[in-house]
């Protein structure tokens, strides 16, 4: 197959407001865009780290040189367009997996516009709505978290989930239910709890929530199966599912009941998809969560999600919900019901807009084979 290009574009586009959580907050978001070219088909992959590193190791930084020194040279001497051969390609690096997810992406894409299908179906997905919820941030003052709260309601989201940390977990959430009754309604904590804590997170499960997400730290895997033995609500696990070999330790240790899967920490959509199979074959509820990631990665995403393990509301919401612009068209939207519905087109079914991409670039590097 005649194989000609892969364009990288790193752009950088401004979110409404700051994204605070329990370790650090963001104020644009950094992507990478993987535009690759063949036989006259064109797929789009995204690698979207947070930019900085308090959240995961990889920053755009690595992953924009990952990509360039190593994954795009070496993936030009043996170029595989089959994206479930391509995933089994990229799982010989141990590192990176935002990079790979993005590569990985843009083969998908090109594979299933290349089939003429939709991309749920390559993936073993259904042509169905997804839920979505929306996820907010430390806020400064109470009157913001309840104004949000507020919003995202009447918008029609599916679930409220608040950032939570030690000192701002339960005066948020009682003011919260005081207010709106009884919601849909989870907190977040981003590993920012410890064993010192337990007394609080079991006040916690005394108010109705529908998971704590990821209360302790990455690899304190005992320590969570200990918490959930303890706890009514479910555990979900988001940071310490990172991999299929720690899903089936959590599996093992029955460290949470539910699994937040993020194709970027996967490595990409066919890690992903394993990772939902091996949770829904232990009974395992999941869902999609995001970086947030742009219109071209949470597109990718959302085909996933249609996959019928992911029973809880995905955190993608509509594109104009933290971004200014996006670069996909249309943008994602939310439905007054709270869902969002993808286009029946071949591929993941946005295009790209170039124009846009041209306007938020701050890079860009172009391989020939
Ligand atoms: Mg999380």
């Amino acid at each position: 197959m005649p194989f000609s290009a892969i364009r990288l574009h790193w752009v950088k586009v401004p979110l409404h407001e700051p994204f605070r959580i329990s370790n650090g907050e963001i104020a644009i978001k950094d992507a990478i865009l993987i535009e690759l070219e063949a036989d006259g088909v064109v797929g789009w992959g995204e690698a979207s780290p947070m930019a900085g590193s308090f959240y995961s190791e990889e920053t755009p930084d690595s992953t924009w040189k990952f990509l360039c020194n190593r994954l795009i040279p070496d993936f030009f001497k043996r170029p595989e367009l089959d994206p479930r051969r391509c995933s089994e390609w990229l799982d010989q690096y141990g590192e990176e997996p935002f990079a790979k997810a993005g590569l990985e992406g843009s083969v998908w894409d090109f594979a299933a516009k290349k089939e003429r299908s939709p991309l749920w179906q390559l993936l073993g997905g259904s042509h169905r709505g997804i839920e979505s919820g929306a996820a907010i941030g430390l806020m400064a003052t109470l009157p913001e978290l309840l104004g949000r709260v507020e919003r995202f309601l009447r918008e029609g989201y599916r679930r409220i989930k608040i950032k939570i940390e030690p000192g701002r977990d339960i005066e948020l959430v009682r003011a919260i239910r005081q207010r709106f009754g009884s919601i849909p309604l989870m907190v977040d904590a981003n590993a920012s709890y410890r064993l010192e804590h337990f007394p609080l997170l079991e006040e916690l499960d005394r108010l109705g929530l529908m998971m704590i997400e990821q209360p302790l730290e990455r690899k304190a895997l005992a320590e969570h199966a200990e918490l959930q033995r303890r706890l009514q609500t479910p555990i979900c696990l988001d940071e310490s599912a990172d991999s299929l070999e720690a899903i089936r330790n959590i599996i093992r240790l029955g460290a949470g009941r539910i699994l937040n899967i993020k194709v970027q920490r996967m490595g990409g959509l066919w890690q992903a998809r394993q990772a939902h199979d091996l949770a829904r074959s232990a009974g395992l509820p999941c869902w999609l969560g995001t970086m947030p990631e742009l219109g071209v990665a949470s597109a990718q995403g959302l085909h996933l999600a249609t996959l019928p393990g992911f029973t809880f509301p995905s955190d993608v919401e509509a594109s104009a919900r933290w971004f200014v612009d996006d670069i996909i068209s249309p943008a994602i939207e939310v439905s007054a019901e709270g869902n969002i519905s993808l286009p029946d087109s071949p591929g993941m079914g946005y295009s790209v807009d170039l124009k846009k991409v041209a306007h938020y670039r701050v890079s860009q590097e172009e391989f020939h084979g």
